[in-house]
């Protein structure tokens, strides 16, 4: 009998998991590394920042989510080199061997070459990112109803989220109904109504993946909610309370990046061509020229079709990894490797409570229909039973009530310089 082959997947995003799952059947032995105990949802990420929903709604553990997958051992730790050439990859305690390696690692902020941006301007990618996210929001209204001047009062009560792709506009569209909505009764020395969102894009208009119509409808959405626009501004220089666009520069105490990412450093290892992100340029059939037993799936891989690249989003992980998973096995088998298609089954993107656009390949609509139409399509897409009937529980209530029900701040008390500690909680 020949011995089963090990295949090793680093990372449990929807590129990583997807193949893992594909696998099922399969007679080889598959080690799932990530360097967190859980798979996340990363759309529905913009909820817990902004306290709609708790952690555990948008994430479950991948042991829990594989346990009944046998041939899959679960290791949690952080790939921090590839050996192509011994065919191992090195974690802080161990080497792992392989016979067959699925790097699907994502993505990550990029701050196009201002890093210094960061501490100031959170992204939003992990969960520990939405807390931080959570924390200074929640913590901004504090500040301003303690604070003792009126100049110290409006820079709490400015929210400035910088990218005005889907998610800078679900995030400011949350913020603007949170301060117009959510907590109008709860404060006595403030009116949060009167707090200023600004969304701040340097191309020329909002959600550029979309069609001009579907994107001048989700802006004048936006300005209903009362987020200020502005588009064709980049951002040119961030620091602790204030961000520069154009030629005003903006007391701020809450920033947000929604602006750039660049592809998981681990794409560097592979010692083979990058694209501008730091993709990696993969074959057809998502392997590596030099190295057929190494496959890139997910927003690492930069692959293109029909002249344009894949984007780096959701469905495309997941066709990507089940694509992996068959060509390994076709591979295994001695067989030929089938060239990875992408079907786009289109894009979607919600701007506050009831009102979504969605660009379907034959089909384009908007307003409530469209919101209605997203909410369905993400809880259908949560993993887990419990995750979807919570969340759905949780929206029932948020829309009639616009409550958000993880308003908890966690973490040191309020003060002067709380928000800006680069802390997570739970
Ligand atoms: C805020 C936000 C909102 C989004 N909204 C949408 C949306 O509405 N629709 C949509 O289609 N797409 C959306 N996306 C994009 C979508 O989430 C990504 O395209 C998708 O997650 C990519 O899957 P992936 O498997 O390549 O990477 P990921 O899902 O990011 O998974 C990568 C995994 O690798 C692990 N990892 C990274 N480095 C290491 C290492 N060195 N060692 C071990 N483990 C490691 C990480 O912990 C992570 O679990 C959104 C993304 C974000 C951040």
């Amino acid at each position: 009998m020949t011995e089963a082959k090990k295949i090793v997947v680093i990372g449990g995003g929807f590129a990583g998991l997807w193949a893992v799952r594909q696998l099922k059947r399969a007679p080889v032995e598959i080690t799932l590394i990530d360097r967190r105990n859980h798979h996340l949802f990363q759309p529905l990420l913009y909820q817990v920042a902004t306290a709609g929903l708790a952690a555990p709604s948008i994430a479950a553990p991948l042991r829990h989510i594989v346990r009944d997958q046998r041939n899959v051992t679960v290791h949690m730790g952080e790939v921090q080199g590839i050996d192509t050439t011994a065919r191992r990859v090195t974690l802080p305690d161990r080497q792992i061997s392989y016979d067959y390696l699925l790097v699907a690692s994502g993505a990550t902020h990029a701050y196009f070459g201002h890093d210094q941006w960061e501490q100031f301007a959170p992204g939003l990618k992990t969960l520990d990112d939405a807390f931080l996210i959570r924390r200074r929001v929640l913590c901004a209204f504090e500040q301003a109803e303690a604070a003792t001047s009126a100049a110290e009062r409006d820079a709490c009560l400015t929210f400035a989220v910088i990218g005005a792709g889907p998610t800078g506009a679900e995030l400011s569209g949350t913020l603007a109904e949170i301060a117009r909505h959510t907590l109008t009764r709860d404060f006595r020395h403030i009116d949060t109504r009167k707090a200023r969102i600004l969304l701040i894009e340097a191309g020329p208009r909002v959600l550029a993946a979309f069609t001009d119509t579907l994107a001048g409808k989700a802006h004048r959405q936006l300005e209903r909610l009362g987020v200020e626009v502005h588009t064709g501004k980049p951002v040119t220089e961030i620091g602790a309370d204030f961000l520069q666009f154009g030629d005003q520069r903006i007391a701020a105490r809450t920033i947000l990046w929604a602006a750039g990412v660049a592809a998981s450093p681990l794409g560097k290892q592979l010692g083979t061509g990058l694209d501008r992100a730091g993709r990696v340029r993969v074959q057809p059939d998502l392997s590596l020229a030099a190295h057929p037993e190494v496959f890139v799936a997910g927003d690492l891989a930069s692959i293109d079709q029909d002249g344009k690249p894949v984007p780096g989003v959701a469905p495309a992980a997941k066709q990507m990894g089940a694509r992996v998973a068959k060509n390994i096995l076709a591979r295994i088998a001695g067989n030929k490797t089938t060239p990875f298609h992408y079907t786009d089954f289109g894009a979607l993107a919600t701007i506050g409570r009831h009102s979504a656009i969605a660009q379907l390949p034959n089909l384009r609509f908007s307003g409530l229909f469209a919101w209605w139409f997203w909410l369905a399509l993400h809880i259908y897409f949560l993993i887990g039973f419990r995750s979807r009937l919570i969340v759905l529980i949780n929206w029932a209530w948020a829309y009639f009530t616009y409550a958000r029900g993880a308003r908890i701040i966690l973490g040191n008390e309020v003060g002067k310089d709380h928000g800006r500690e680069k802390e997570s909680s739970a």
